[in-house]
């Protein structure tokens, strides 16, 4: 059984291994009583989000669409269809790692931010490795 302290860990050494295999600084993990339902990497600008996947995933594992006593962690603030996704999903919480303005200086996000506070508990966990991976993210790509 996963604790929350492992289950960040475990969500920013995703996303960390993505980008050490050459892809994209994001990651995340769908989990339900401390076991990890779905978790999900892209490694490519073509692929769906972290967390569109992950929740396709865990409804798919869970044979269910609403993911009530689920936790999501993103290592990144998500962005609005991905909370858009979230609210419809209905689990306990979103968990995230790193804000968007902690990120946005190594990974742009162009697509508007829409406030969904009180309509989707959410919880910032202020982690510096979160934001170290976009770091080295685009230290890789700007010197390969
Ligand atoms: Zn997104």
């Amino acid at each position: 059984m996963l604790d929350d302290a492992m289950l960040v860990r475990r969500t920013i050494a995703l996303a960390h291994r993505s980008v050490v295999q050459g892809g994209r600084p994001f990651s995340c993990v769908v989990a339900r009583d401390g076991v990890v339902v779905a978790e999900s990497s892209p490694q490519t600008e073509a692929e769906l989000h972290a967390e569109v996947q992950a929740v396709h995933a865990a409804r798919a594992r869970l044979g269910r669409s609403k993911l009530s006593g689920c936790q999501i962690y993103a290592i990144a603030q998500p962005c609005t269809p991905c909370l858009t996704l979230c609210h419809e999903a209905r689990p306990d919480v979103v968990v995230y790692l790193a804000l968007r303005e902690e990120y946005d200086p190594y990974y742009p996000c162009e697509i508007p931010q829409k406030d969904f506070t009180g309509r989707l508990p959410q919880t910032y966990l202020q982690e510096p490795d979160a934001v170290d991976v976009c770091r080295l993210w685009a230290a890789n790509r700007h010197h390969p």
